[in-house]
């Protein structure tokens, strides 16, 4: 009997101690929601303006400050990551000779790839835009100020929606937020691109297509403004800077590039480059002008020669 009585009494604690835990749990978890929602009133749209992050397997250019990664091996679906840095003592600005083969403007320098241009691109701005200083407007008018010297038009006005994440989503789409793993970055544009013919010994014979593309903007870690207030970012001249990446222009850091729209760091309060500079407008001519890319003649060749060989 001495027996059952002791089962007895431990079965009556193990009960009385899940009993009282339970008791406790229930008063903490309305505090901890309370907390939660104190939080989301003070951020208004937290899973909007959030910190993104990169892939794993996303490689870092760490000459150009440039990001890399394959999005699809089967479909050959590459991506590429471009921040505009803070323009910061600290940094040592980057000696990139800008006088390439691939051209004869000295402040000029753009990728392989390149938006199609038998196709009007759509896209969408985060709504949560109606929490900062951007306006559609000003993404549909800087796109336009670059069309006109592409020659072509290439994007509807945007919509507003919702930023999906650094992913193929099927949408072009901008937002606004942080990115983990980039520093200083006060805006990224990100472009997914594919070569639109079969690729000769690895090699795209002609430009590749920009098929999406993202662009985030920093309104987390930076203050930003249209009209040039001390102590904020200029959204014009950086969204100017960003459209000139989708047009697929790459960034310029040497110094005698600084008065470029692709110079590649931002400087506080400065509004003086919300117009094209002459050496980008004929940049992203020349460009657009070109069907093929000049130094890829010789992949062509070879690969009439390998079609010959079959004949
Ligand atoms: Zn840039």
């Amino acid at each position: 009997m001495v027996y059952v009585k002791v089962v007895y009494f431990l079965v009556s604690v193990v009960l009385f101690l899940i009993i009282v835990s339970g008791i406790i749990l229930a008063i903490i978890d309305p505090i901890q929601n309370e907390n939660n929602i104190l939080k989301n009133n003070i951020l208004q749209h937290p899973q909007r303006n959030k910190r993104f992050s990169l892939p794993k397997f996303a490689k870092k250019n760490e000459k150009k400050g440039t990001y890399h990664w394959i999005h699809n091996q089967e479909k050959n679906i590459k991506v590429l990551l471009l921040p505009i840095l803070k323009k910061n003592k600290e940094i040592q600005e980057k000696q990139i000779s800008t006088n390439n083969s691939k051209n004869q403007i000295q402040c000029c320098d753009y990728f392989d790839l390149k938006l199609k241009t038998d196709f009007v691109y759509e896209y969408i701005v985060d709504d949560y835009l109606s929490n900062t200083p951007f306006r559609v407007i000003d993404f549909r008018n800087r796109i336009i100020q670059w069309e006109t010297y592409a020659g072509d038009h290439i994007f509807e006005t945007p919509s507003l929606g919702n930023f999906t994440g650094i992913t193929l989503s099927g949408q072009n789409e901008i937002g606004f937020g942080s990115i983990e793993e980039i520093d200083n970055a006060l805006a990224v544009t990100i472009l997914f691109y594919q070569c639109p013919v079969p690729e000769v010994a690895g090699r795209c014979p002609i430009f590749h297509e920009i098929i999406e593309f993202k662009q985030i903007y920093n309104t987390n870690d930076y203050n930003w403004s249209n009209t040039g207030e001390t102590g904020t970012y200029d959204t014009i001249s950086v969204i100017l800077h960003e459209m000139g990446h989708i047009m697929g222009l790459n960034d310029l850091y040497s110094s005698i590039c600084s008065a470029s729209t692709m110079y590649g760091y931002g400087q506080i309060a400065d509004t003086s480059k919300r117009l094209i500079d002459t050496q980008s407008q004929r940049c992203v001519y020349a460009l657009y002008s070109k069907t093929t890319k000049t130094k890829d003649f010789k992949y062509i060749f070879l690969l009439f020669v390998f079609l010959l060989s079959f004949v």
